[in-house]
Formats: C-alpha cells, sequence, structure tokens
C-alpha cells in the first residue's frame, strides 16, 4: 500500500485494539497503546500505537492524536530503558509499503540496541516466544512512570 489509499479496519493492530488478536501489553492510557512486537528486531522491540486513530501512517494523522502520542512514545521509551538497560535506542516509523510499512495503522517502533549485538531483519525475523514476550512487556510496565 503506497501513500494513497483507505483505512482498513481489518488491520491487525485494530484487531488487537479490540481485542480481536492477544498481545503482550506494555501500557495503555486513554489515547495510546503499547505491546510487544512479535518479530521483535531486538530485544524488547516494543510498539506504540494510538487507540482512536484511522491514521495509516504519520502524515495523516491529527496534530490532537499525535501530540499524545510522542508523549506515550517517550513514556514507553524511557520505560524500556529503565528496564533494559539498552546502550541506545532506535525509534522508528514507516510510512508506506515502498519504505518498508507492513501494518497500515500508524505506529513508532521502539528498538532497544547493545553494542555489539546486529539489528533484527525488519517484520522478517522469527516470532519470538509468547511466554518470553510477556515476561519483557511486565519488566517493562513495571518501569512506566
Ligand atoms: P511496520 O512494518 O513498520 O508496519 O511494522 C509492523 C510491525 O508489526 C512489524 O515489526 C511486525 O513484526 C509487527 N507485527 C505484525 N503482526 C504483529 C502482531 N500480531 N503483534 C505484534 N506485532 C506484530
Amino acid at each position: 500500500m503506497s501513500l494513497d489509499g483507505t483505512y482498513d479496519d481489518g488491520n491487525i493492530f485494530a484487531k488487537i485494539l479490540r481485542g480481536e488478536m492477544p498481545s503482550a501489553r506494555v501500557f495503555e492510557d486513554e489515547h495510546v497503546y503499547a505491546f510487544m512486537d512479535v518479530f521483535p528486531q531486538a530485544r524488547g522491540h516494543t510498539l506504540v500505537i494510538p487507540k482512536h486513530s484511522q491514521a495509516r501512517n504519520l502524515l495523516e494523522e491529527d496534530p490532537q492524536v499525535l501530540a499524545p502520542l510522542i508523549l506515550g512514545v517517550q513514556r514507553v521509551a524511557r520505560a524500556v530503558r529503565a528496564a533494559l538497560k539498552p546502550d541506545g535506542l532506535v525509534i522508528t516509523q514507516f510510512n508506506g509499503q515502498p519504505a518498508g510499512q507492513t501494518v497500515f495503522h500508524l505506529h513508532f517502533h521502539i528498538i532497544p540496541r547493545w553494542e555489539g549485538v546486529a539489528l533484527g531483519r525488519h517484520a522478517g525475523g522469527g516470532m519470538a516466544d509468547p511466554a518470553e514476550l510477556k515476561d519483557l512487556a511486565a519488566q517493562i510496565s513495571a518501569m512506566i512512570a
């Protein structure tokens, strides 16, 4: 899907928000939902999405939704840092299939990085163990300030 198109509420993140698909929940408030990426590029790879949005990408988002979303991203990133003590953090976001986007509900990736540990492939690695994701989600959740 290119930058042009319409929001499909059958996308996987919309299903997660409606409780139709499971997720390892890290955090939520009235604006945002954070959960573990099931094909993590690194241990602790976390996604943050707006709860009330039909934006497929950053360009489409209402500024009133974007403001609390980015604050949520910062809050969760701080918790990832506190919980997992990475050497660095990648915070990224893809717009349109040619740019690498695979799920068309706006989201931010928070990816911890450690010196000497290679980054996994985007949306192309193996599926994580659900029990491990649940444990990581609990560790990060405990550090939300
Ligand atoms: P993007 O390619 O930027 O659209 O990112 C979509 C991300 O969602 C990828 O990193 C996928 O690994 C991840 N993903 C796909 N399905 C699920 C799911 N059911 N639960 C959690 N993460 C998912």
